[in-house]
């Protein structure tokens, strides 16, 4: 027992005003799917919250008509400005309505509530905000002479992050003036349909954005529908695969937002206390379900037996628990099948050789969970040195000089993002140049903003979300 004990400080759920099941969100109305409906579950309680429509192909080609109806008679004829006010109105709806956004993102997601509460919800509605100010700017945004809307736009999104890669996927295209059919991941589809109900309140033109929930076959559907002008999708690479191979020789615009394997780098120079939290916070964030997560630390050799210690010492202190605790750092796995994955790359990290630390920490009886695990003595031809785990397990590699740090960064087949920490900014900038990532960080990790692009290289996908260039997705014949 530590000397200071926290006291519980469960967020109450009253605040939310949940159905027992919920329908597709086609035109505007919630309607009923003829798939066979599934339960979303507390992935911290495998409790029931609510049972949930799945899309059948009907159930699909009825949401791409109608967002193609909504495209034709009422979004691609309204002005960028009131496009824009409608955006403004979403975003301020998810403002009033954010800690209820965020006890349902921690109930059917896991994640704590401090981070549903402070980053996710936020960023939610700084999206909106962001792209609401592009919506009348498009032909100032230097991406060519009166751009235009690509149409109706097929969205699919994972369970990590589930209402903010909505908001990254929903806000451009309606900025753009397209019209929308998302799917959520079927293991978190609560907020996306407490979204829809958003709209309702903000009264978006019926049509505009339609949500289907399902499992892959609804977003294969999605992928494959004849009458969908482009396709967006965050996933796993091996989805990813598919989809382009759906989409190739059909028109369909594509952009894929896939997995990642990034390496956090820290120099002998680094700030040892600031590094220590960028490298808690680039892997344990989000039980470490984050693609472009710092799931591969390089440490300068010098420094390796220090850092180590001092990131168990840190990581011992982390509470894990009831996501809905304010107190909690590490919340729940999304589902029993992620959290068998993780066991099982972990156990092969053991299997090779590397040598594997747990914090101790007491695992509730109930629900899906993993405690904060690092590997040293990894090698770069290790499992877990090159496949994604998607959970709170860092794998730790050293190097003697930049040069070895770059080329052990960069042997991955991914290349989403990367961190550095150097006291010196000229070497930062100089080892910047040379990693082969879309996102770098320097002396930070994970840090998020509107108005930054993100995406990736090789297997991590292509295409940009965010910022201005987030906008040529959803454009035709524009080049950021
Ligand atoms: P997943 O690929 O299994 O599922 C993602 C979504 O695709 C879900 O909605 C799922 O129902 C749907 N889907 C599944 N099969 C499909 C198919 N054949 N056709 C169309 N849609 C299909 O991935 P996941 O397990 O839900 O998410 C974890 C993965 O997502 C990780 O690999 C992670 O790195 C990646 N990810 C990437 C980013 C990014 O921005 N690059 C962000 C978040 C997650």
């Amino acid at each position: 027992m530590s000397f200071l004990e926290y006291a519980p400080a469960p967020e109450s759920t009253a605040i939310l005003n949940l159905k027992d099941s919920y329908g597709l969100f086609i035109d505007g109305e919630f309607v009923d799917g003829s798939g066979t409906p599934f339960h979303t579950i507390s992935p911290a309680t495998e409790k029931h919250i609510a049972e949930i429509a799945s899309a059948s192909d009907e159930d699909v080609d009825r949401a791409v008509a109608a967002a193609r109806r909504a495209y034709e008679k009422t979004w691609s004829k309204m002005s960028g400005r009131d496009r824009g006010k409608y955006l403004f109105r979403i975003a301020r709806l998810v403002q009033e309505r954010a800690r209820e956004l965020a006890v349902a993102e921690s109930l059917d997601n896991g994640k704590p509530i401090k981070e549903s509460r402070d980053v996710d919800v936020p960023l939610v509605a700084s999206w909106f905000f962001y792209y609401a100010g592009w919506a009348d700017k498009l032909d100032h945004a230097g991406l060519g002479a009166n751009p235009r809307a690509l149409g109706v736009a097929g969205q699919i999104i994972p369970w990590n992050f589930p209402l903010l890669m909505l908001a990254w996927k929903i806000a451009p295209a309606l900025a753009a003036g397209n019209t929308v059919v998302l799917k959520p991941a079927e293991t978190t589809p609560l907020t996306a349909l407490i979204f829809a109900e958003i709209l309702q309140q903000a009264d978006l033109p019926a049509g505009v954005v339609n949500i289907v929930t399902g499992a892959g076959a609804t977003g294969s559907t999605l992928v494959r529908h004849p009458d969908v002008d482009k396709i967006a999708f965050t996933g796993s690479t091996g989805v990813g695969r598919d989809i382009a191979r759906a989409v190739a020789g059909t028109n369909k615009k594509l952009t894929l937002e896939l997995g990642g394997k990034a390496a956090n780098i820290v120099f002998d120079d680094a700030p040892i206390d600031q590094a220590v939290e960028g490298i808690v916070n680039g892997i344990f964030f989000n039980q470490g379900h984050v693609c472009c997560a710092g799931s591969r630390l390089l440490v300068q050799e010098s420094i390796h037996a220090e850092v180590v210690d001092r990131l168990k010492t840190r990581l011992s202190t982390l509470r894990l628990g009831d996501p809905l605790d304010k107190n909690t750092d590490i919340g729940a796995i999304n589902s029993a099948a992620q959290l068998a994955r993780i066991r099982e790359l972990s156990d092969i990290g053991e299997a090779e050789g590397a040598e594997r630390w747990t914090a101790d920490c007491a695992i509730p009886e109930q629900g899906f969970w993993f405690a904060p695990t690092i590997f040293t003595g990894v090698e770069a031809s290790h499992r877990i040195a090159r496949d994604e785990v998607f959970g709170p397990v860092l794998s730790v590699l050293t190097f003697r000089t930049p040069a070895e740090a770059i080329a052990k960064a960069n042997n991955t087949p991914y290349g989403l993002s990367a961190g550095i920490w150097s006291d010196k900014g000229s070497r930062i900038l100089a080892v910047a140049d040379r990693l082969r990532a879309g996102v770098i960080w320097a002396n930070t990790f994970n840090r998020f903003d509107p108005s930054s692009p993100f995406g990736g290289y090789k297997e991590s996908g292509f295409g940009r979300e965010g910022g201005r260039q987030g906008l040529t997705a959803y454009l035709k014949g524009a080049a950021a």
